[in-house]
This record gives structure tokens, C-alpha cells and sequence, in this order.
């Protein structure tokens, strides 16, 4: 099923167990499109980062500590907006038919008489077990799973829950919301006749960062999770496939696994790498140093994109630049044709791939990436007497424009855009002081970062810089470059880090 949210209709969708990876395409398909997302707390980051600007956004969860919107209202909300023609997604982590009282939502709605639809999702009772090494079915020894809720104190005469059926139950137990009762909980299974050798775990913010595993038995398991200091949300597991994680555990022999890497570039230029270094198993935390300024309505960018077909040469030094250029000729009613009489340069393989995606292959790229390299490569480009353009950022530096000036060019430098100091978040600054490693794509980011931290620069990080260039400054900051990629650009630098990350076992 695809297509966009309707008009008067609730979706009940599901937003799975936390890595946003796991939010199925029609959940991602419905929140792009809705006019009303209602959600919880237990959603995945950036989970509504694809939302409408201008959709109502409802956070109807609860904070830990205070309460939740009644059951009541947020039902109440949900046919009131759809009554009112908006359509409606209703959030929920995991699976909103696994013990996310979806089903009594979708009660209200029929009654209300208000159209709506269910989209599964990955519930994490079988993410957060995958996650952990741990089937929760085998051939061998688990032919049955059950989904229990452990949120009822099994000791109370009125539980709900058959717990001598349970502990007959030939196959997983995996218990939801039971991690504050583990010990009730076992005790109540091993009374009735579960054994208390049997193998268990428990898993801690399954998929998300920092998952946490404890394996155990039915027996030690509330010990084991008083131990670790495991605590919601987690699930418990109880059964022979708990003992498969042995083998099958996956997550921690990722090469970066339990390592905290701080991302320090600008948060729109940020998330290709913090995904990459996630998918080898990082703990990323984003502590974005500078933000990205247009610049476009400056008259020098004006001019230049108005006079761009005269320019021999045009040389172009950061994706960014290339994004902001084509900004600027579009919104003059131009197109890449403008470029059709020039030489194009891109500073590095990511700017000549801004470049590709908007039909221009450029005709220089040096194959490191720094304003020397490119020069060099320009060296067989007749530029003597010709009016050539470099379009990069407000600061930067002056080699480029110095070389091609002393060839004889008639050079203009213009500004796309600004890069201005953010100031970073307290929680995420918090975060980064246990850093194993600080990565540097560009020497302004050192230079914001250590002015917005100053005193709070991790101090038992290793730093990692993109290059000399960014090295120097790094240097020049008083901190010490540990690692340094052979190739100047984020592929580089993460091979860099893996390398140092394998030679440097964790503490
Ligand atoms: N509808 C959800 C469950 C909601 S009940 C689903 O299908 O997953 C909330 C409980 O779900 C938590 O107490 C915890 O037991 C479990 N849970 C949710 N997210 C989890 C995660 N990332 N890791 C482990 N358990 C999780």
C-alpha cells in the first residue's frame, strides 16, 4: 500500500523499537504527508524530521516523572482532528497493537465512526532480541514465542496473567516492561515450575545507541540486571535461545562498536557521516561547531550568476557551494546550461558529485582534496586574461585565488554563504566529555568547537582531522592530532579512524 496520508483518516502507525532504520516505508511515506502527527516518547531520533513544516505536531506521551495526556483525550483529539478533516497519524513505538493500547484507540475510532487504518511496525520485543544475537525462534529449541506483559506484579492474587501457563509455555517468554519486576517475575515462573537454570537475558534500549545485553538464567537474571543497572525500556527473554547469543551476537563485534565519536561539522552536512560511523557500530553524538549562512542575496552573487556564461573558469570548492550556487541561478531562471562556456573545477570527489546530481560533470578534480591540489591540477587550464569565478565560502583561504591571479586570470571571489559559530547543545556537550574520539572535517570547526567549549574539550579523546590543513589548525588550538586521513574527505576520514580504532583496542 502506497500512498499519501488521506483526509479524515487516523493511521495508527507503528515506528518501531528505535533505530530509525527500521521505520517502515509506509510510516516514513505517512509522516511526511500527514496534517496531524499525535506521538509518544519511545519513537526513533528524528523520527518526525520528515514531517509537513506546517503539520501540528501533538506530543501526547509520557515524560518520565510526570503525566501523560489521559487515554481519554489523546483518543478525544484523534476524532476531533479527523472530524475536522485533517489527516491523522497517531505515533507509537514498536508495534502499536503489541501493548501500545492501540487496539483500544482503534475501538474509539470505530465507535467515533471515524475511518482508519493500521500500519504494523518492527515491535521490539523480536528487534531488540535480533539486535542482541538472539532468535526467538529456533528449530532446535523454540517452536513457540509469547508476548507477556510484565508490567502486573505477579505476586498480586489479581494479576491478570496465568503464571503457572506461562512457566508450562513450550517456547520464548519475552517479557515486555518487566525490567523494574525481574525478580518477582522469575520467582513466580520458577515456582510454578520453570526452571531456574534455564537461560535468559535482558536487553536494554534494544537497537537504539548503547544497547545493552545481560545474559543470565531465569535464576540470576534480577541479580544480573541489578548488576549492570539495566533500566526501561527493556525487555526480558526467557528461554533456551537466550543461550544462542554466544554464537550469533553481531552487534558488539562491529568495528566500531562502544566507541563515542563526536561529529563536529554543520548539522545539514553532518548526518551522511554520523550514519556511516553508526552503521560500524559508533556511539555518534552530533556537537555541531558551525552553521551554514546563505549568502545569496549579497549583489556580488547576484552579478556573478547573472554574468556566469562569461566566466572561462569556474571553480567551485564544498558541496554546500554547489548546492548554493544552483540556489542562486534558479532563483534567476537559470539552469546548468549557464555553465556551458566554462571550465568547471570541483575542489574534491563530494563537490564534483554536488555537481553530478545537477547534470554537470566537472571538468577538473584534484584527487586530494585542498586548494594546492586543485591549482596544481588547473595547472593545463589557459586561464591568462580570462575572467574566472570562485564560489565558496565567506572565509577561506587565499591559495586559490592568489595562483590563478598570478597566471594572469581576471578573478572573482564570491561568498555563497557564511559559516557562524553554533553554540552547542548542553546535553550533547555533556555527552562528548566520555568521547573516544573527536572528528574535524575543516579547520573552522576547530576553531568554533574549542571557542564554544573551550575548558570542556573531552580530554581523553582522540582527535581526528580530515587532513594537514584542518591538522594545523588543530595544532594551533593546543590539542594533539592522533590521526590524520590519507584521503581529505568523510570516506577518508572514517577509513582513518577505523585503522586507528583497530590498532588502539578499547580500555
Ligand atoms: N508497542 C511497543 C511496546 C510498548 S510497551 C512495541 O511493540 O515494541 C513499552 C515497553 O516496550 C517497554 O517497557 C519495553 O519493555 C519495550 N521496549 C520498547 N522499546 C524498547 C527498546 N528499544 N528496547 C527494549 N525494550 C523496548
Amino acid at each position: 500500500m502506497s500512498a499519501p496520508a488521506r483526509p479524515g483518516i487516523v493511521y495508527l502507525v507503528g515506528a518501531g523499537p528505535g533505530d530509525p532504520g527500521l521505520m517502515t516505508a509506509r510510516s516514513l511515506e505517512l509522516i511526511a504527508s500527514a496534517e496531524v502527527i499525535l506521538h509518544d516518547r519511545l519513537i526513533p531520533a528524528g523520527a518526525l524530521a520528515g514531517a509537513r513544516d506546517d503539520a501540528e505536531l501533538v506530543y501526547v506521551g509520557k515524560e518520565p516523572g510526570s503525566a501523560a495526556m489521559p487515554q481519554r483525550e489523546i483518543e478525544e483529539l484523534m476524532v476531533a482532528r479527523a472530524r475536522d478533516g485533517r489527516s491523522v497519524v497517531r505515533l507509537k513505538g514498536g508495534d502499536p497493537f503489541v501493548f501500545g493500547r492501540g487496539g483500544e484507540e482503534a475501538e474509539a475510532l470505530a465507535a467515533a465512526g471515524v475511518d482508519f487504518e493500521v500500519v504494523p511496525g518492527v515491535t521490539s520485543g523480536v528487534a531488540a532480541s535480533a539486535y542482541a544475537g538472539i532468535p526467538v525462534t529456533h528449530r532446535d529449541d523454540a517452536g513457540a514465542v509469547a508476548f507477556v506483559t510484565g508490567h502486573e506484579d505477579p505476586a498480586k492474587d489479581e494479576s491478570a496473567l496465568d503464571w503457572d501457563a506461562l512457566a508450562q509455555f513450550p517456547g520464548t517468554l519475552v517479557l515486555y516492561m518487566g525490567v523494574g519486576r525481574a525478580g518477582e517475575i522469575a520467582s513466580a515462573l520458577i515456582a510454578a515450575g520453570r526452571a531456574a537454570d534455564e537461560p535468559a537475558a535482558a536487553i536494554e534500549r534494544g537497537t537504539l545507541p548503547g544497547q545493552r545485553t545481560v545474559s543470565s538464567t531465569l535464576g540470576g537474571l534480577a541479580d544480573a540486571i541489578a548488576v549492570a543497572g539495566l533500566r526501561p525500556p527493556a525487555i526480558l527473554l526467557v528461554g533456551p535461545v537466550a543461550a544462542r547469543r554466544d554464537a550469533i551476537a553481531w552487534l558488539e563485534s562491529r568495528p566500531l562498536h562502544g566507541r563515542r565519536v563526536v561529529v563536529t561539522r554543520a548539522r545539514a552536512q553532518a548526518s551522511g557521516l554520523a550514519r556511516t560511523l553508526a552503521a560500524l557500530g559508533a556511539e555518534v553524538i552530533e556537537l555541531p561547531a558551525i552553521r551554514i549562512e546563505p549568502r545569496l542575496d549579497s549583489e556580488e552573487v547576484r552579478a556573478a550568476v547573472a554574468d556566469l556564461h562569461a566566466y572561462a573558469l569556474v571553480c567551485l570548492t564544498s558541496p554546500n557551494g554547489v548546492r548554493l550556487l544552483f540556489e542562486a541561478m534558479v532563483a534567476q531562471g537559470r539552469d546548468a546550461r549557464a555553465l556551458a562556456n566554462a571550465t568547471v573545477a570541483a575542489i574534491g570527489p563530494g563537490t564534483a558529485a554536488a555537481l553530478r546530481e545537477r547534470g554537470v560533470i566537472a571538468d577538473v578534480v584534484p584527487e586530494r582534496f585542498v586548494a594546492e591540489e586543485l591549482v596544481e591540477a588547473l595547472a593545463d587550464v589557459d586561464v591568462h586574461g580570462k575572467p574566472a569565478l570562485i564560489a565558496r565560502a565567506a572565509e577561506a583561504r587565499e591559495v586559490l585565488p592568489q595562483a590563478l591571479r598570478e597566471r594572469g586570470a581576471k578573478v572573482d571571489v564570491v561568498a555563497l554563504y557564511e559559516t557562524v559559530a553554533e553554540e552547542p547543545s548542553p546535553d550533547a556537550l555533556d555527552a562528548a566529555q566520555e568521547a573516544d574520539y573527536v572528528t574535524f572535517t575543516s579547520s573552522s570547526t576547530v576553531k568554533n568547537l574549542l571557542a564554544a567549549v573551550g575548558e570542556r574539550f573531552p580530554s581523553g579523546a582522540r582527535v581526528v582531522s580530515i587532513g594537514p590543513v584542518t591538522s594545523a589548525a588543530a595544532r594551533e588550538e593546543g590539542l594533539t592530532v592522533e590521526v590524520e586521513a590519507e584521503r581529505h574527505d568523510p570516506e577518508g576520514l572514517v577509513e582513518a579512524l577505523l585503522a586507528d580504532a583497530a590498532a588502539e583496542p578499547r580500555t
